[in-house]
């Protein structure tokens, strides 16, 4: 069966690569897909649905959308297009958006513990549907951004694992759109005529100051030398351990045994 697009095709050979790499999917799997009508999650839907119908490995696909409870929010529209796609679709009813505001001052950016709730409710929804895996939309942007993230504002060295195992063992998290560009995303919502639904929470659009300006730095050294954001998706996964301080990974004993080793007796 032939590609629709080239655009496809490159998505779908970046998201098969990321499956194999990590060891994502197997047969039998029932993959939930978070999907929250933004662009990645369409995205993410639409390349699974693609490779599922070509895949030697057998796995079943449902769409799970965690609705924060905003009145604005377009769950028909949601809906009405996994039907005609004929995609299995669970819309999941909260009130996450008054909690947070709720719990949170004006001042605190909403974000993380608004990811921590939803989790939760995926994790629960998962459980009560036999979810084998949870696919997310995270991209190839969103990795490199939270590696700077951590590197400037929290001091550790980490991104975010393209494949993750619960603490309770129960659940596993996957992110087949590792390789796929933020851009790509875009273009393939676009070309597919998946329409992008906004959240509808007043921090919709607002990434955070910190986040923002991670975003405009990569896109400004892109701009300067093309291929940077390639080169650091690419240093991820070709860590150099002993090049690094941290003593957990290189134990000041060992590094003495190592050193002795290369000495002259
Ligand atoms: S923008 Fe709103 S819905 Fe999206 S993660 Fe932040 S708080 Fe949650």
């Amino acid at each position: 069966m032939a590609y629709r697009t080239d655009l496809e095709a490159r998505l779908a050979k970046k998201t098969t690569k990321a499956i194999v790499d990590y060891d994502m999917i197997q047969d039998g799997d029932r993959i939930m897909v978070g999907l929250s009508g933004g662009k990645d999650s369409w995205a993410l839907m639409q390349t699974l649905d693609v490779l599922q119908k070509r895949s030697p490995v057998k796995f079943t696909l449902v769409a799970v959308n965690v609705d924060s409870g905003y009145k604005e929010y377009k769950h028909d529209l949601l809906a009405k297009t996994c039907a005609a796609r004929g995609w299995e679709y669970r819309s999941e009813h909260t009130n996450i958006g008054i909690l947070i505001e709720d719990i949170l001052d004006v001042d605190q950016t909403p974000c993380s513990l608004c990811a921590r709730l939803r989790r939760g409710v995926l994790y629960r929804v998962a459980k009560e549907i036999g979810a084998t895996k949870i696919a997310l939309g995270h991209h190839a942007d969103d990795f490199i951004e939270t590696l700077l993230l951590n590197v400037f504002f929290a001091g550790a060295l980490k991104a975010m694992p393209p494949k993750l195992v619960s603490d309770d063992k129960k659940h596993v998290v996957i992110r087949p759109l590792v390789y796929v560009g933020e851009d790509e995303a875009r273009q393939f919502c676009k070309e597919s005529e998946l329409p992008i639904i906004g959240c509808c929470c007043p921090a919709c659009g607002d990434l955070g100051l910190q986040r923002q300006r991670i975003k405009r730095l990569i896109m400004d050294l892109e701009i300067e030398h093309p291929g940077v954001k390639n080169s650091m998706l690419k240093a991820l996964s070709n860590v150099a351990p002993r090049h690094l301080l941290d003593t957990r990974l290189n134990p000041p004993a060992e590094l003495r045994a190592r050193v002795a080793e290369t000495l002259p007796a």
